[in-house]
């Protein structure tokens, strides 16, 4: 039998005490936020009115290599991590590949996905300063569910915009975020300025997460004791995101086993900053290499056809400007486009790193995303995330590459989450109304050209 366990598991007391800052490594630093008014880059203290204190430090933190992790989230974090490093021995046997699979499961927690790693940290710097409550936006809802799980542990408030298309398509979600006590309104919605506006525009309109973050923001801003907190894209996410990483990397370790190719799928990119993290860092200090791979859906392809500026973060343009890989702020998925991954941008650090060449990206249509995710469940048992079938889609493929090369890789991969609550999805696919639409050129150009223009 072979040596490698099926469940590569930590114990607590290896569960990473600091989060790894990988901007510290960094030479080039990912460009700095900028004040959507005048054009300046923002300082720590310009953020305050919109995050917490705490987290608009780590935001700009280009600096410390370790940020320590607060004793309260540690606890938290005991109680649904360490994450298992899964061997995918049976998905391996099913494709007759030499190479061998390794997945990162962070599904293992009621939020079904891997952003409750950054939602009790940001909850808990909130409830450090006093604050009474939050507010967010969630399209999906993994985010929402998250937060709402977070808040209730510290006993805060809060209030989430969900985009109003799941808002009716999920309503299980939403009753989830409720059951934990949070405040669920469709975006956009007619509490704001900014979803008014917005819905005199376009009425009818199904929302986006764009336009629900416009709406979250000016929340938090218009109330007492509220600051607005958010999922993905942000430097501190994915400073807290480092945490799959840290686990992966000591997983690994422990097995002596070095990964040759890391695949994460990328939305805002938490996730693949996070998994990525420690390993970048050996890459920028020039102590390894590995091939890293971003995977983004056909239907909203930032990086791989975007470009490499600064734009919006929000459709209502409140926030500041970050540059990165964007399709632009008013870019819409077409609306049969079920899989998830539908922001228009991407984190900053992964811009910068993608552009310095540490990593590649590649794009693929949804049915091929659903059939590999049924092929995965099939043999690995786990029913994943439309958002996490984009990995499990590229490590099969490379997978199966090995298979013609006859190449041992270690393949590693990130499966964020599961897929309960993504059912009509999978149910479209199964039915076989699922199609694939790919954005022309046309589309993209028409909103990269609204893109702010900059000195
Ligand atoms: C939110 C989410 C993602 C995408 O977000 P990133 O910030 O790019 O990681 C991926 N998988 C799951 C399960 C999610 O909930």
């Amino acid at each position: 039998m072979s040596e490698i366990p099926y469940k590569i598991y930590l114990s607590e007391n290896e569960i990473p005490s600091a989060w790894y800052n990988v901007r510290a490594d960094m030479k080039k630093k990912p460009a700095p936020l900028l004040n959507p008014g005048t054009g300046e880059p923002l300082k720590a203290e310009d953020l305050y009115p919109i995050f917490c204190e705490e987290l608009s430090k780590q935001e700009m933190n280009n600096d410390d290599q370790w940020i320590d992790i607060p004793g309260e989230v540690l606890d938290f974090y005991k109680m649904y991590r360490p994450s298992p490093l899964v061997r995918a021995y049976c998905l391996e046997k099913a494709l007759g590949t030499p190479a061998h699979i390794y997945y990162k499961f962070e599904g293992n927690n009621t939020s079904g996905s891997h952003k409750l790693n950054s939602a009790i940290a940001q909850a808990y710097y909130a409830k450090k300063q006093g604050l009474k409550g939050v507010t967010t936006e969630t399209g999906a809802g993994q985010w929402g569910t998250a937060l709402s799980m977070a808040t209730a542990y510290f006993g805060l408030d809060c209030q989430v915009y969900m985009v109003k298309v799941s808002y009716e398509q999920k309503p299980f979600r939403r009753e989830v975020m409720r059951t934990y006590g949070a405040t669920v309104t469709p975006s956009p919605s007619m509490n704001t300025n900014v979803g008014r506006k917005i819905n005199e525009q376009f009425p009818g309109t199904d929302g986006s997460l764009g336009c629900a973050i416009s709406e979250a923001v000016e929340a938090a801003t218009t109330q007492e004791g509220y600051r607005y907190v958010l999922g993905s894209v942000l430097n501190q996410v994915l400073l807290h995101q480092s945490v799959i990483g840290l686990e992966t990397k000591a997983a690994l370790d422990k097995i002596g086993v070095k990964a040759d190719m890391i695949i994460g799928c990328a939305g805002g990119g938490s996730n693949l900053g996070g998994l990525i993290s420690p390993f970048v860092g050996e890459m920028l200090r020039g102590e390894n290499q590995y091939e890293i791979i971003a995977v983004e859906p056909a239907s909203c392809p930032s990086f791989t056809r975007g470009s490499f500026v600064y734009d919006f973060c929000d459709t209502g343009r409140v926030c500041p400007l970050a540059k990165m890989y964007t399709l632009g702020s008013n870019f819409m998925p077409a609306p049969n486009h079920a899989g998830g991954l539908r922001y228009h941008g991407m984190s900053t650090i992964l811009s910068q790193l993608y552009d310095d060449g540490f990593m590649k990206a590649t794009s693929v249509k949804q049915t091929d995303v659903f059939a590999a995710a049924e092929q995965f469940a099939r043999v690995e048992g786990i029913l994943p995330a439309p958002e996490s079938s984009h990995a499990i889609k590229v490590a099969i493929d490379e997978a199966l590459k090995c298979k013609e090369t006859g190449e041992a890789k270690n393949i590693v991969f990130g499966l964020t989450g599961t897929g309960y609550f993504d059912l009509v999805a999978y149910q479209k696919y199964n039915d076989g109304v699922m199609d694939d639409y790919i954005p022309t050129d046309d589309d993209i150009a028409a909103s990269l050209a609204q893109c702010p223009k900059l000195g």
